[in-house]
């Protein structure tokens, strides 16, 4: 199978915690600095007047994590939390957590609710403590609503906005294109009372929708489109979920968000390359408003990182809804979505999503991922924490034939012990590992592809003959097997070879070639278990107009009722393991229950996709 190109490697990281260059830029401005002169406030509230009152701080960062909340959030917005929020507790700063939610069509209370969690699932907070004091920085851009419409009013009599009452085909037609300056609009040289008069009858629901914008005036000339007088109000007759029915006319995201990072004094705004040539708007706008007095000095700076883009996953808010809609997942927590939530239930902890953001690294060029990157840094986090466990996943039974002879009755069990944690596990001195017990009898689960009647060449494991070893139980010697009347397996056949049991002074005086994981009926418990696969078998089911949905792999579930080991069926909802040779495997948050167990597959034990 091939996959898409791959930056960095597996295991390669292209910049490891202390370089990246949002750090260096960050280290160089603290030493310079620059935020010393910055006057603080407390919370943001009414913009400027909280901007001229505040108390001076020390040297501090202030990043924001700023979604739209019209969604819930995915693996690359958590790049964008570890970033912003691992940035500022590094530094020693803060991150403010702000919904963007200016444009009132599409956002919902749900998808608040849903974002926060997630945040703070990560592992993360937007309260501040300094000064013995604490904090909260959770903030809405429409609680800016009345500063960005002073602002507005500020750049209309200055001369540095015009309402324009082109149609919306004329505009787009006077806008030109990389080749061809745009033209001036017929409005352009209005005089500023009467935009102003004009701008305050877009407010008051005179005009109807559609029928004018504010833009600013700037240079219809300009080599960047966006610098071609672009829009920063339009009417927009629609209920927004803070503010309700107040404003008929609501402010565009370019020039909302400029004004939402100064009045917050975020030193260092960091966004996705897309957004880079918004920055001359971004940087035009601060200035302005620092003229005009509306703003303090000194002006918040952008910063542009690559965004994340994983193999074998999609990120669009709209194909992932889709996906939810058409029934393909069970919903947005699904195991197999790439969202913060489905993620979870599928087992990813926040430690491994935050090593994950850390080794892909922060890099001004774009790039692909490998799936197989966060998939060991799962693996990474959970090897020397999860709990170890046996479960058979595709049973097939194991007589044990001699067993009665050996220990006088076929009804005679015998418990068996092994470390719930590798040895490696727990540091020196740190004492043992915790332990688990199980039982085992005259009969076991083991697995179907454990015994081969006619085993292939260097084939190890349960065949006619062979000496196997049952994990921390005894060695056996495979005797052959029972078939049903069409040849299916229905029983392996062996017999116990006595005293060799794990852990026992003659373990060590037959050698077996294999070990081999089991359950026994005595103490095995009835499970549920989930095997997922990644949702999609294109590496880029997204690209160069493919229909996703096409993508889809239609195995990326399979649920089989398997036996695991007692320790597994007292498992609490969210508990990962490690099921000795098969993978990872986590409790399901929602359906397991000690009495009806349920697990979903994370990960297996290495990156076996497409092998
Ligand atoms: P929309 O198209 O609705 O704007 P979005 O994915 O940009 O979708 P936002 O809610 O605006 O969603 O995203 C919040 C933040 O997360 C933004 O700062 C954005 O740059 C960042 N972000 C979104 N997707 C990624 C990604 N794939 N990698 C890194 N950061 C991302
Ligand atoms: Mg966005």
């Amino acid at each position: 199978m091939t996959t898409a190109p791959q930056t960095p490697p597996s295991g390669e990281p292209e910049s490891t915690r202390p370089g990246n260059f949002l750090r260096q830029i960050i280290e160089h401005d603290l030493g310079a600095g620059a935020y010393a002169q910055r006057l603080w406030g407390g919370s943001p509230g009414d913009g400027a007047h909280h901007q001229q009152s505040g108390a001076r701080d020390p040297a501090r960062i202030r990043t924001r994590f700023p979604p739209e909340p019209n969604g819930h959030l995915h693996v690359g917005h958590a790049k964008s939390i570890c970033l912003n929020f691992g940035l500022a507790r590094d530094y020693g700063g803060v991150c403010h957590m702000r919904f963007d939610d200016t444009n009132p069509e599409k956002e919902e209370q749900q998808y608040v609710d849903s974002i926060l969690e997630a945040v703070r699932w990560l592992g993360f907070s937007w309260d501040s403590h300094f000064g013995g004091k604490t904090e909260s920085h959770l903030y809405y851009a429409s609680d800016y609503f009345d500063f960005m419409y002073r602002a507005a009013e500020y750049l209309i009599t200055a001369g540095h906005a015009y309402v324009d009452e082109q149609t919306p085909e004329q505009m787009r037609a006077n806008r030109g294109d990389f080749n061809t300056p745009g033209t001036n609009s017929p409005y352009r040289n209005r005089a500023p009372q009467e935009n102003l008069a004009r701008f305050r009858q877009m407010r008051d629901g005179q005009l109807p929708d559609g029928a004018a914008v504010l833009r600013a005036r700037i240079d219809m000339a300009s080599g960047n489109i966006n610098m071609r007088d672009p829009a920063i109000y339009r009417i927009k007759r629609a209920t927004h979920h803070n503010t309700g029915d107040k404003w008929c006319i609501y402010p565009m995201y370019t020039f909302a968000h400029p004004i939402e990072d100064a009045l917050e004094q975020i030193t260092h705004s960091i966004c996705t390359l897309e957004f880079e040539d918004q920055r001359p708007f971004y940087d035009w706008l601060i200035a302005r408003l620092i003229e005009g007095g509306l703003i303090l000095p000194p002006p918040p700076r952008q910063y542009e990182f690559a965004r994340l883009n994983l193999t074998y996953v999609i990120t669009s808010k709209r194909k992932l809804a889709q996906l939810v809609a058409e029934n393909h997942v069970s919903g947005w927590d699904d195991p197999r979505m790439p969202t913060i939530h489905g993620l979870r239930r599928r087992g990813y902890t926040p430690a491994s999503l935050q090593l994950f953001a850390e080794r892909i690294g922060v890099t001004k060029t774009d790039s692909w991922i490998d799936y197989s990157v966060l998939e060991g840094c799962l693996r990474e986090d959970l090897e020397n924490k999860a709990h170890r466990g046996m479960a058979v996943l595709d049973p097939v039974k194991l007589v044990l034939t001699n067993w009665a002879e050996i220990f006088g009755d076929a009804s005679y069990t015998e418990e068996c012990t092994q470390p719930a944690l590798p040895h490696g596990a727990i540091a020196p001195g740190q004492g043992e590992p915790p332990a688990r017990t199980f039982k085992i009898g005259a009969q076991v689960w083991i697995e179907r592809q454990d015994f081969a009647e006619t085993p292939p060449k260097g084939y190890k494991r349960l065949y006619p003959g062979n000496l196997v070893r049952l994990k921390g139980g005894y060695v056996i010697e495979c005797t052959g097997c029972a078939k049903d009347a069409s040849g299916n397996l229905t029983e392996v056949h062996a017999k116990v070879i006595p005293d060799t049991k794990s852990g026992t002074p003659g373990a060590d005086s037959v050698k077996a070639k294999a070990a081999i994981t089991w359950v026994s009926l005595a103490s095995g418990i009835s499970a549920q278990v989930r095997l997922y696969e990644r949702l999609f078998t294109d590496p880029n089911p997204d690209a160069g107009g493919k229909n996703f949905l096409q993508a889809l792999n239609p195995d990326s579930l399979k649920t089989v009722t398997a036996y695991v080991e007692p320790s597994l069926a007292q498992a609490r909802p969210d508990e990962k393991f490690q099921f000795e040779r098969h993978g990872y495997f986590v409790a399901d948050r929602i359906d397991h229950t000690p009495g009806k167990p349920v697990f979903n597959r994370i990960t297996g034990l290495k990156d076996s996709w497409g092998k």
